[in-house]
């Protein structure tokens, strides 16, 4: 297996709970696939998380994708949930890298990817659900490393994670599920949530 290059251009002013677990997982799971990982665009003041560091795979870079893939920009696909096309596995010969916003998930999106789409990178969508940055990593990779077709993914749309007899939260994304039909998650974003839930509960209070 070739393993490819996966850019998340990092387009948040910092880099909140959420996302440094979605970059865990795919800076964990890129490693064991042997790919690389390139968060981009990082501000100069920004401080890697320890956990990143460690592995191999992941690359920090203070520049920005159009900067970086100045002279093969061809070779870049932009995922992007407004295009046009849907990325197949013959996509894997043709793009060397594979482009992402590093936002956050929003209900409903905001169209943020179109920062990135300006730049005039050839896009390719993952279906017409909203995935999380994480996910659509690993959509991508199982695609276009892997040769599975896009709708022979194993997915669950807007999955209820119940965190005991009476509370719960509705998720407004599409997952990849695992062996069990579980969505496959970031490790500790269950809790997250959980914390973050109660957190706006007390805020009420
Ligand atoms: N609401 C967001 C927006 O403002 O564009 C979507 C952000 S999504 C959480 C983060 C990134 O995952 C997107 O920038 C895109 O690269 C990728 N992504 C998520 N769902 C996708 C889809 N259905 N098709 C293609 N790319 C997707």
């Amino acid at each position: 297996m070739v393993g490819k290059t996966f850019i998340v251009e990092h387009l948040d002013p910092e880099l909140g709970p959420w996302s440094e677990l979605e970059y865990i997982a795919i800076a964990k799971e890129t490693q064991e696939t042997k790919g690389n990982f390139l968060l981009s665009s990082l501000p100069t003041e920004f401080k890697v998380p320890a956990a990143l560091n460690g592995i191999p795979a992941f690359k920090p870079e203070h520049r920005g994708v159009e900067e970086l893939y100045a002279d093969n920009k061809a070779k870049v696909c932009l995922l992007d949930p407004a295009a046009a096309k849907d990325l197949s596995p013959e996509d894997g010969e043709t793009f060397d890298a594979f482009l992402f916003g590093g936002i956050l998930g929003d209900d409903p999106p905001r169209d943020r990817t179109s920062e990135l789409r300006r730049k005039g990178f050839e896009g390719r969508r993952l279906g017409p659900k909203q995935m999380t940055t994480d996910t659509a990593v690993r959509v991508t990779r199982l695609v276009v490393q892997d040769g599975i077709a896009l709708d022979k993914v194993p997915y669950v749309d807007f999955p209820e994670l119940k965190f005991n007899a009476h509370e719960s939260t509705q998720m407004p994304f599409r997952y990849v599920t695992d062996k069990e039909g579980n969505p496959i998650m970031p490790e500790g974003m269950k809790e997250l949530i959980q914390k973050d839930a109660d957190k706006s509960l007390d805020d009420l209070i």
